[in-house]
Formats: C-alpha cells, structure tokens, sequence
C-alpha cells in the first residue's frame, strides 16, 4: 500500500466542498482583506491561550518571528539564543531583523533544546531566547520560561509545531505551549497541526501593547490613518482564514486523531533494534512523528521501496547550512549532528487511516529487520 507523508484535511471531498460554498460568501462580499472571517479567526485562536491573551494574524510563521523579534526592540548586534535543530526560519528571523543568532546544541537524548543548553550559552549581551518545542513537544519550555524570568531575557516561543501541546509541572498544573513567552509565533504552513491550503502565520501575546503594534505593523504600520512606524505588508488573506476558523474547530479531533497514530507507532514500533523511538510525554502534539536510526538512509529507502513516504527534520541542522556559514564561523554542535543524520519523520496526519498506519508499521518493522 503507498503511504503518503502528509494529506491535508481539506483534500477530504465533502469538506473541500463545504469551504468551497464559504470562499463563494467570501468573494461576493468583496472583503478581501482584514475583514470578519479575519476578526473572527484571531478570536477563536486567542480563546485556545489563557484568558488575556491576543493573536494576531499573519501571512506565515516566518514573518510572525520577524514581526516578534521586531517588537522587542532589541539593538542590532545583541544575541538570540536559538537551536541549531529547527527550521532555518528561526534563524532567517534573527539574521533579518539585525540581531546576532546564536545556536544552541541539543541534548545527547533528545531533539529539544532545554533550559540547560540555553543557560549554556548565555552571555552578557543575551537579550532573547527563541524557544522551540520542535515536533510538538512542550516538556522543555516551563524551565527555559524560569530561566528567563531569572536572568530577565525575552522569550519567543516559536510553537509553529506546537499548537494544542501542553507542558505539566511538577504538581501536575498544564501550560498550554505558547502561554509561556512575552510573544509566541504560529505557523499554519499546510503541514502544521492546524494547517492552511497556503501560508499564514499568527502572534499570540499576553501584552496588549506589543499586539496593538503587531496589528499596525502588518498592515504597513498603519494606525489612526498614519503610518505610525515602517511596516511590513503581512496580513492573512481573508480566504485562508476562513479556511482557519473552520480548521480551528476541528483542531481538537484532528489532535486526538494524531495522537492515536503516534501511540499506535509508540506500541508496535517498541523494541525494534537499532531504533530509538521519540520521548512519550503526556501533552506532546505530536505534529510529527521522528525516530532515530543510525541507519537511517537505508531505512528511508527500504521504506520508500515499500511504498511508504517519510521525511528528514532537520539534516544538516542550520550551523552546517550554507546560508549560516556564508555569515558564521563553524560551529560544532555533537548532539544535534547526530540526532540530524539519524532523524526520520512517519507519516502522521489525521485522515490517516487504519490500514495506512498498519502498513507504515508493518513496513518499519519488516524494514529494521532488513536494514540491520
Ligand atoms: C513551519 C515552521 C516555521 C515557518 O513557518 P512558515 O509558515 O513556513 O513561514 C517556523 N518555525 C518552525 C519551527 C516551523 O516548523
């Protein structure tokens, strides 16, 4: 049976023709641009954060960093601690917004940078960490969240894979990702939890003053009829978020749905030599599902032979990317290199069903004992 590595939701025929009789409302009210859908859609994603909270809708995760990393009106030259394992995006941010990246390795077990690696590398001219539960796991971000507070430096929660992750401390108390920093960034890049037919991307934040201006800066930094400050043109088409607020009421089956795949995977993919299964932590999104092999191309293409799609998050991570090292010294980071050239992501998505997770498991499993 072929597997893909993804199919969006909206590819489902009745649904893809529900949102075709709302894009029809849309186009015929003729508002294209900042209109109700828009309004409505950043309601619904703030009611998802504690009360307080405001989001705000952008063209993609990408510009959300920029625009969060631009609110925090660092200087030019004062360092962001991010993870060399992330999407380059974290880094694109940084560079763009003048600030000076530094990248943080991972731990030995683990992809997600915690408070320890951050801590690490924190200099005096530290102003900001880039905190980012990669995959959908959140465990790590309440003790970065500490650390920050302690040594009073902002926090950017990039939960572009963490939309509806949850964090538990010790006396069992959940913090929802993305409830944790000064300003968070979303992602609704098609594969992402709560994914659009395109790009688009939101800001969430607890303090209404950085929101008001994030609304302003979007929009060509426009209030009260003036151009306020240099702005960006980064507004969330109408169409995309209509398609959002109906997304955003499913995102809870669509969660439960993911989880179920990744506990099945967790189960029949136990034990198997040569593989080391992700951390199973309670509150995990599980946006993607990635395991380790150290013979992890070979089990790529055994899979690929066997009809099932995977993908590699992140290899080689951005420290051995040409666009870091056209600007950076080489680094060395052992943990994340490792991780990197052992990565590979199952499909997971909800709409999976029964007999595709079936098969990507009897593969997976044929396939380790094939590649050993
Ligand atoms: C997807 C993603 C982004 C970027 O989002 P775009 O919407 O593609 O610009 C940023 N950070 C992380 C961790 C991501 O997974």
């Amino acid at each position: 049976m072929r597997v893909p590595f993804f199919r969006s939701p909206w590819q489902a025929p009745e649904l893809a023709q529900r949102m075709g009789l709302r894009f029809a409302d849309v186009l015929q009210s003729g508002q294209y641009i900042l209109g109700s859908q828009l309004q409505q859609f950043e309601r619904a994603l703030s009611e998802r954060f504690p009360c307080g909270h405001q989001a705000v809708a952008v063209n993609s995760g990408t510009d959300a960093l920029v625009l969060a990393l631009h609110l925090l009106g660092l200087q030019s030259g004062d360092e962001v601690l991010l993870p060399a394992g992330t999407f380059i995006a974290c880094f694109e941010a940084v560079v763009r917004t003048g600030l000076t990246p530094v990248l943080v390795d991972s731990p030995v077990d683990d992809f997600v940078c915690g408070a320890e690696q951050f801590s690490a590398a924190i200099t005096p001219r530290t102003r900001a960490i880039v905190a980012v539960p990669l995959f959908g796991d959140t465990c790590a971000t309440p003790a970065i969240a500490r650390l920050c507070k302690d040594r009073r430096i902002a926090l950017v929660e990039d939960i572009a894979q963490a939309l509806g992750a949850r964090a538990y401390e010790a006396n069992g108390h959940g913090i929802h990702a993305g409830a944790m920093g000064d300003i968070s960034t979303l992602s609704f890049y098609p594969t992402k939890t709560l994914g659009a037919a395109g790009d688009a991307g939101a800001l969430i934040s607890p303090h209404a003053h950085l929101m008001d201006r994030a609304r302003a800066l979007r929009n060509h930094g426009r209030r009260h009829g003036l151009h306020d400050e240099v702005g960006f043109n980064s507004r969330m088409h109408e169409l995309q978020a209509t398609l959002l607020l109906e997304g955003i009421s499913l995102l809870d089956d669509w969660l439960q749905e993911r989880s179920f795949i990744a506990r099945q995977y967790l189960e029949q993919l136990a034990d198997l030599p040569g593989i080391v299964l992700p951390h199973d932590r309670d509150g995990h999104a599980w946006n993607y599902f990635v395991l380790r092999s150290k013979h992890r191309d070979e089990l790529k293409s055994e899979l690929h032979r066997q009809g099932i799609d995977t993908r590699v998050y992140y290899d080689p991570p951005i420290h051995q990317q040409p666009s870091y090292l056209q600007r950076f010294t080489p680094l060395h980071l052992p943990n994340i290199q490792s991780h990197a050239r052992q990565s590979l992501a199952l499909p997971l998505f909800p709409g999976m069903t029964p007999s595709e997770t079936a098969s990507v498991i009897g593969a997976v499993q044929a396939a380790t004992r094939r590649t050993q």
